[in-house]
């Protein structure tokens, strides 16, 4: 249909400057935050980029309303930061691993925050029986969640508030998933400055619940997850 006769269609040339306006926003944002940031520090890039020295791992939902430094009032340089679909700890994914082993053991984060959020659209999507194609495999994880704490989520009629509960209880499971690493146990027999905690961000208020499941040892875990130190092998 053409746009004369129908102004509320968007023709190729409406779609690519709404596209190249999207594009030229971000660039300008950076500008402003540059110009902004030198106003109040003209150090400022140059003690930023000296190194840095976050106490804070954040793993949290990929979620853009989520963001790390906004949620928590931090600046760059504050938050050590990884992010996923539903703010998943497996103890199969390299990436988080990495990111955890480098911030732990090199950083010498004092604490590693699990953040979900009410709202997130990775666990609504694991509640359901749809397909939504190769994030089913991420979703599963979730899924074994649901079935961990099927006892107590089938009890809730309000769908809502049983989203809310699994957004709770992912973030619990997530915190132990963490706390049964090597990278964590480890780290806890070195050191006692090291706590792991579960949160979740309220959308709809912007304020953080704390679960109230923060660890600095293995006491919460079943037996069989809490590992012996690494000895020397006999010669
Ligand atoms: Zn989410």
């Amino acid at each position: 249909m053409a746009k004369e006769n129908n102004p509320t269609v968007a023709t190729e040339k409406d779609i690519k400057e709404a596209q190249k306006s999207t594009y030229d926003q971000l660039l300008e944002g950076n500008r402003l935050f540059v110009e902004g940031e030198l106003k109040n520090d003209p150090d400022y890039f140059k003690k930023l980029s000296a190194g840095q020295s976050p106490k804070v791992l954040w793993i949290g939902c990929s979620d853009s309303r989520v963001p790390a430094n906004q949620v928590t009032n931090t600046k760059p340089g504050e938050v050590f930061v990884h992010r996923n679909i539903a703010n998943v700890c497996v103890h199969s994914d390299m990436n988080m691993l990495s990111v955890l082993d480098y911030s732990v053991n090199v950083l010498k984060v004092k604490h590693v925050i699990v953040a979900g959020h009410y709202g997130c659209g990775g666990v609504a999507a694991a509640m359901t029986r749809k397909q939504f194609g190769l994030i089913d495999n991420w979703l599963r994880h979730i899924k074994d969640v649901y079935r961990l704490h099927s006892h107590e989520l089938d009890l809730i009629t309000d769908p809502q508030v049983r989203a809310d509960r699994l957004v709770e209880l992912n973030v619990i499971e997530q915190v132990f998933n963490l706390c049964k690493t090597t990278i964590i146990q480890n780290a806890w027999k070195e050191r006692s400055d090291l706590e792991v905690h579960g949160w979740v961000v309220d959308i709809r208020t912007g304020l953080v619940k704390d679960l109230k499941v923060s660890c600095s040892n293995t006491d919460n875990l079943s037996k069989v997850f809490a590992l012996d130190a690494v000895t020397p092998a006999a010669h």
